[in-house]
């Protein structure tokens, strides 16, 4: 580890101050995936599963150079000095970060650095997401899995993002942190196959080649995509019409093959019935940041169509339907931060998403979140905005896991397994950071 007489490195400063409360492995993702990865020459040949821009672009840069080159969608990080056990990271991609992966002549393999200081320190050896057979094949109609239904998490999870365009873009009310609409426009340049809309024939025709794929290890998918404004409607649809097609013909045809999360807008609970009842089990409404002022401000379109309060008590309601710990709503962590509008200071900001997290937990929902990603093509990205602190990161993976000892909650289902060295949820380290004696182990 890198110290010298005039410098400790950040990391090496939370890991030795909180490693007993917070696994090194979880502490290393955070300050990863808050800062993104460099990488040094990767062998476009290799057979590893490419980034699938499947909904956002989770890339701090997207310019040319960077999505015209095929980076691996996950790496999973292993031994180094902090005797790491595997941990898989969702891959950003962030020229100036200080985190680099590079090619080892002497092990044929990859390696991961760190900046600290004027060192370059070994942080760890690299594995690169594998391909996966299915993801080489195409549909029925000749679309491609990889587009159609790639998959995430090492493989665990199915994401069905069916419509990549959403409407709060086209009201200029889009979430702040959000580069959905530009990542689509984006992709579109370099790949004229990436679709916006998909069908629903093809979504099941994927689903059937990945059920039938002897390397799938998929446990659950999430069907999701843009939000669709009532008032507005897309070809008539309303969103729950929308989404409510998709997810009857998948269970219709796989009921039980894999447990069905859906992420939409907050609803009243007669369309929430109508989820449930074509077979959603977890229903994720997320929240994204929760200080009355901030969600306004950061997430107007939410605000405008309606209402944080509203939103509030249709998550409450969503309970009711789905049951007790299966309303899965998520916070943006870091965007509490964020400049112009967020705090100044990192302990009122961890104090405010706390704020959220107990009231949500203390009725029955279990909020999670995902670590800010400042794409320089959304909102909080142009106005300059860069990562949250680690500081932050930290503070909230130990506040967010003693809320849910406090409530005695279970492990949310459907995010694959929990603990260091299995954990497979990519984009934070909460599930990392389970501890093995919170697990029965
Ligand atoms: S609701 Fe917000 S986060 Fe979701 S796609 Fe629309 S703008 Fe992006």
């Amino acid at each position: 580890m890198s110290k010298n007489n005039e410098y400790t490195d950040e990391l090496d400063f939370f890991i030795e101050k909180y490693g007993r409360d917070i696994n090194p492995e979880a502490i290393i993702k955070e300050d990863i995936l808050r800062q993104g990865i460099s990488f040094g020459d990767v062998d476009q040949e290799e057979n590893f599963s490419g980034k699938s821009y499947f909904i956002f672009s989770f890339n701090v840069d997207n310019d040319g150079d960077v999505i015209n080159k095929k980076y691996p969608e996950e790496i999973a990080l292993i031994n180094g000095p902090y005797n790491l056990r595997r941990t898989i990271i969702s891959v950003r991609i962030n020229k100036t970060s200080p985190y680099s992966v590079l090619y080892d002549k002497e092990s044929k393999g990859y390696k991961i650095y760190k900046y600290k200081g004027k060192d370059l320190d070994y942080i760890g050896d690299v594995l690169f997401s594998p391909e996966k057979s299915y993801m080489l094949k195409k549909t029925e109609s000749g679309k491609s899995v990889r587009d159609a239904a790639p998959t995430i998490e090492w493989g665990y999870l199915i994401y069905l993002a069916v419509f990549r365009m959403c409407q709060y873009f086209e009201d200029g009310s889009e979430c702040a942190f959000c580069d959905m609409n530009s990542n689509y426009l984006n992709q579109k340049k370099s790949n004229k196959n990436y679709s916006a809309v998909k069908s629903v024939e093809d979504i099941l025709s994927a689903l059937s080649i990945i059920s039938d794929a002897d390397d799938s290890n998929a446990g659950a998918y999430t069907l999701t995509g843009g939000s669709i404004i009532d008032e507005i409607k897309f070809k008539g649809d309303t969103e729950i019409d929308f989404y409510v097609r998709f997810l009857e013909a998948i269970e219709d045809k796989f009921k039980g093959r894999w447990i069905s999360k859906v992420v939409v807008q907050a609803h009243t609970k007669e369309n929430l019935m109508r989820l449930k009842n074509a077979g959603a089990y977890i229903y994720h409404t997320n929240f994204e940041v929760w200080d009355k002022n901030l969600f306004d401000k950061i997430c107007p379109g939410k605000s405008k169509f309606i209402g944080r309060d509203e939103w509030i008590n249709r998550i409450i309601d969503a309970v009711s339907v789905f049951g007790e710990y299966k309303v899965i709503p998520n916070f943006v962590a870091g965007v509490e931060l964020s400049k112009p509008y967020g705090f100044a200071d990192i302990d009122e900001a961890v104090n405010s998403t706390a704020e959220g997290l107990d009231f949500f937990m203390s009725k029955g929902v279990m909020p999670r979140y995902t670590t800010w990603c400042p794409e320089k093509t959304s909102r909080l990205g142009k106005m300059g905005n860069t990562s949250a602190p680690l500081e932050y990161y930290v503070k909230l993976l130990m506040k967010w896991h003693e809320l849910h000892y406090k409530y005695g909650l279970p492990v949310p289902e459907g995010y694959g397994e929990a603990g260091a060295g299995k954990a497979e949820f990519s984009v934070s380290a909460f599930m990392d950071a389970f501890k093995s004696e919170d697990l029965n182990l």
